[in-house]
């Protein structure tokens, strides 16, 4: 990529990595999201130029969410759904979200294995989980691989999270709909499901409901569906639909496919779905603001150098972090900080 970058310095120089991705070649796509995952400072300028190229061409489709604890079978899923959604012909890509690198098995390296009719389909495109950072990092970044995937043609994008903290809230605020995988018989506090996050599916899937697990997976939707007539409807108006699946023998998968669709159809006629994507897209924007504020800040000579006797201060009990912080921020908007060399 570098050398083809280089021998181009009079366009733009992300150009041909603009065209190769909307061509719709893979190798190109997975260095345009290495780009966009890269946090040197140098590469986030052609990382952005890359965005805003490819922004224009991204295919409107639908993003969804799966989430769940390591084994209940989110690979296993993807991989039958994908392939379903394949045979519907749509082109499909799948993104992993990993702020903790922390999933068991190995699976990071595994994730390509782990979907393995979908890795070696031509209509799939499968990114193993990015590396760990700040949350905020990987959401704008896997925001903005949904993106890329989106203008190299890829119409379903699933965006898969291991269901226990943080990444869920962030995900529902890229996603356009969302699936949570449980499994029969093993509480909500084992399956580390918050609450927050019970409220964020659009359909709760109740995973491995096959041989003898058949009855656990029966009564566990009932008791599912109590649960859920407890809680506050999404201000779609929408509860959780629950769904009894074997993602090993293929049941189930047609219906979530159907009812995802459906959904998603539903969204699109009532004006929820654009909304939804409106107001994503504030989001972003609020976050663009306040990261670009955070590093100006942080890079403020000015700011820097008073830091450490404001530091002292608060230490001592001088004076209160909120009025240090203050003074700060004054210093940093009346441009007080001395002038560069
Ligand atoms: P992940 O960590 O959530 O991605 O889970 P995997 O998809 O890797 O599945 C974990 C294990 O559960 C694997 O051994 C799968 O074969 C198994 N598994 C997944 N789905 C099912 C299912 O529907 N029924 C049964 N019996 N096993 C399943």
């Amino acid at each position: 990529m570098g050398g083809e970058l280089q021998a181009r310095p009079m366009s733009s120089p992300v150009q041909p990595l603009v065209a190769a991705v909307q061509s719709g070649d893979r190798g190109a796509l997975a260095r345009a999201i290495t780009l966009i995952e890269s946090t040197a400072e140098g590469q986030q300028e052609e990382a952005q130029a890359l965005l805003e190229a490819l922004l224009p061409h991204a295919r409107t489709g639908i993003r969804f969410g799966i989430t769940g604890i390591p084994g209940v079978g989110k690979s296993t899923l993807i991989d039958a759904l994908g392939i379903h959604l394949i045979g519907s012909g749509h082109q499909v890509a799948v993104l992993a979200v990993d702020p903790s690198s922390t999933r068991s098995g190995g699976s990071i390296l595994g994730d390509k294995t782990r979907m393995e009719r979908l890795a070696v389909n031509d209509a799939a495109f499968v990114r193993p989980s990015a590396t760990g950072g700040a949350m905020g990092g990987v959401t704008r970044r896997t925001w903005e691989a949904t993106i890329l995937c989106e203008a190299a043609g890829y119409d379903r994008v699933i965006i898969e999270t291991v269901g226990v903290g943080q990444s869920e809230l962030a995900v529902d605020r890229m996603t356009d709909l969302n699936v949570l995988m449980m499994i029969a018989g093993a509480g909500d506090e084992l399956q580390g499901i918050k609450r927050g996050i019970m409220e964020m599916a659009d359909v709760v899937v109740l995973n491995k409901c096959d041989g003898a697990n058949t009855k656990a997976c029966a009564s566990a939707r009932n008791d599912l569906l109590q649960a859920i007539q407890l809680m506050p409807a999404r201000s779609n108006g929408r509860r959780p639909y629950v769904l009894l699946c074997s993602a090993t023998e293929g049941t189930g998968i047609a219906e979530l496919a159907l009812h995802l669709e459906q959904m998603a159809d539903e969204d699109k006629t009532n004006g929820a779905f654009a909304e939804r994507r409106r107001a994503q897209w504030t989001a972003r924007l609020d976050s663009a603001i306040h990261d670009e504020l955070s590093m100006a800040f942080a890079r403020d000579e000015g700011v820097q150098a008073m830091r450490a006797s404001l530091a002292v201060q608060v230490a001592d009990g001088l004076l209160s972090p909120a009025r240090a912080a203050a003074r700060s921020v004054a210093l940093f908007r009346t441009g007080g900080a001395p002038p560069r060399e």
